[in-house]
C-alpha cells in the first residue's frame, strides 16, 4: 500500500454578522481538509486547526515526503516529516499542517483494518459523548450581555447542560456578562469561561475572584500560552480551575505545562497538536502528573470526527467505578459548511454526540459540499 497523491481543500464562507474572540476577529470561516489517496483507492481525511491557506502550504511542503510511502507507517511517518523542519519548525504551523496529515493516515489505516480508528487506539470505552456548547462571542452591532446570556439559554433550551463563553475583552463587562448568563442558564448548567489569553495576570486574578461565586468549571487561557509562570499566578490568585493548550503543539510543548503544573486541564487540540500519533504521548503524559485532559475542538465535521475516535478510546484518569468522563466542545457559532461537509452531519441530541462507529474516522465527505465551499481564488 503505497501514498500515491496528497490534496489540501480550503473551505471558506464570508458570515453575515461577524464576531469576536479577545484576540481573533472572525469575517470568514476558513479550514483546510486533507485528503490522502493510495495506490489501493483507500482515501484518508484529516483537517489542519489554524489558518487554511499557510496550513495548505505546509502540506504541500511535505507532500514530496509522502508520495510511495505505505501509509499504514504512521510513526515513522510523523518522525520522518516533524525532522523534516525541526530546524525551523517544533510548534506551529509546521505541528498543525504535520497533524492534518496524521489524521488521515490513521483514517487510512482504519479503513485498511476495517475498523474505527479508537479501535486501534486501544478500544472504546463509550459510545457517546456528552457535550458544551462552545459560543458566546462578542458579535458586531449587539449588546453583548443579553446576546450571551439569550444565546447561553438557547444552548439550554436545546439540551446542552454545559456552555463555554468568551471573556477577555474587558474586565468589567465580562463580570456583567458572566452574571447574566448564570442567571440566564440556571444553578445547574455547567459553566465554563474562555479569556483566549486576553488578559494580563493581575486582570486574570481579578476575573477570578469575581467570577468564582457563579460556579465556573474552568477558566481557559487566562494569559498568554508562552507565559507560563503567569499561567502558574493565575491558578495560586484565584480559585477556578485553570485550562489551557490548544495552542501548545507536541509532546515537547506539552512538557513544561504538565511538569510545573500551570493549567489544572490541559486541552490539546488532535489536529494541532500532531495528530493521533502526538495526542496519545500528551495523553500519557497529563496522566503522569495526574492533570485532566478535555480536547480542544475547533473545525468541522473532520476535526469533531476525529476528536470523537480519541475520545472514545480515552482511559478514565483515576479509572474509580464512577469516573469523570470526557466531554467534547461543540462549536455553536456559525459555520454552514461544518456538518455540510459530512454525508451524515455529527449532530447532538439533548447534548449527547454519538461516536461514529464506522471504520477510520467513521465519515464519508460530501463532495458537492466540499465544491461549493471551496475558497473561490479571488477571496486570497
Ligand atoms: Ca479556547
Amino acid at each position: 500500500m503505497k501514498i500515491v497523491s496528497v490534496h489540501p481543500h480550503l473551505l471558506d464562507h464570508k458570515l453575515d454578522t461577524a464576531f469576536e474572540s479577545a484576540s481573533m476577529r472572525f469575517d470568514r470561516r476558513q479550514h483546510v481538509l486533507v485528503e490522502i489517496v493510495c495506490d489501493d483507492g483507500t482515501i484518508g481525511w484529516g483537517e489542519c486547526l489554524g489558518p487554511a491557506l499557510p496550513n495548505a502550504a505546509v502540506v504541500k511542503a511535505y507532500t514530496p515526503s509522502l508520495i510511495g510511502e505505505d501509509p499504514l507507517n504512521t510513526e515513522i511517518i510523523w518522525q520522518r516529516l516533524y525532522n523534516l523542519f525541526r530546524d525551523q519548525g517544533q510548534r506551529g504551523l509546521t505541528v498543525t499542517a504535520l497533524s492534518g496529515i496524521d489524521v488521515a493516515l490513521w483514517d487510512i489505516k482504519g479503513k485498511h483494518f476495517g475498523v474505527p480508528v479508537s479501535v486501534l487506539l486501544g478500544g472504546r470505552l463509550r459510545e457517546q459523548v456528552r457535550a458544551y456548547a462552545t459560543g458566546s462571542f462578542k458579535r458586531d452591532g449587539v449588546d453583548r450581555v443579553t446576546d450571551n446570556a439569550e444565546e447561553c439559554a438557547g444552548h439550554v433550551e436545546a439540551g446542552f447542560q454545559a456552555v463555554k463563553i468568551k471573556i477577555g475583552f474587558n474586565p468589567r463587562e465580562d463580570i456583567e456578562v458572566i452574571a447574566a448568563v448564570r442567571e440566564a442558564i440556571g444553578p445547574d448548567t455547567r459553566l465554563m469561561i474562555d479569556a483566549n489569553h486576553g488578559y494580563d495576570v493581575r486582570e486574570a486574578v481579578q476575573v477570578g475572584q469575581a467570577a468564582a461565586q457563579y460556579g465556573i468549571d474552568w477558566f481557559e487561557e487566562p494569559v498568554i500560552p508562552e507565559q507560563l509562570s503567569a499561567y502558574r499566578a493565575v491558578r495560586e490568585g484565584q480559585p477556578i480551575p485553570v485550562a489551557g493548550g490548544e495552542t501548545w503543539h507536541g509532546r515537547f510543548g506539552f512538557k513544561e505545562p504538565l511538569e510545573t503544573r500551570s493549567i489544572d486541564i490541559a486541552q490539546p487540540d488532535l489536529c494541532g497538536t500532531g495528530g493521533f500519533s502526538e495526542m496519545r504521548r500528551i495523553a500519557d503524559m497529563a496522566t503522569l502528573h495526574g492533570i485532566r485532559l478535555v480536547p480542544h475542538v475547533w473545525g468541522t465535521g473532520v476535526q469533531i470526527a476525529a476528536s470523537l475516535q480519541f475520545m472514545a478510546s480515552q482511559l478514565p484518569d483515576p479509572p474509580r467505578n464512577h469516573p469523570v468522563e470526557p466531554i467534547l466542545e461543540f462549536d455553536r457559532t456559525d459555520n454552514p459548511f461544518r456538518q455540510a461537509i459530512l454525508k451524515e452531519p455529527i449532530e447532538h441530541q439533548n447534548g449527547i454526540v454519538s461516536i461514529p462507529n464506522g471504520h477510520g474516522l467513521g465519515i464519508d465527505i460530501d463532495h458537492d459540499a466540499l465544491a461549493e465551499f471551496a475558497l473561490k481564488a479571488e477571496t486570497f
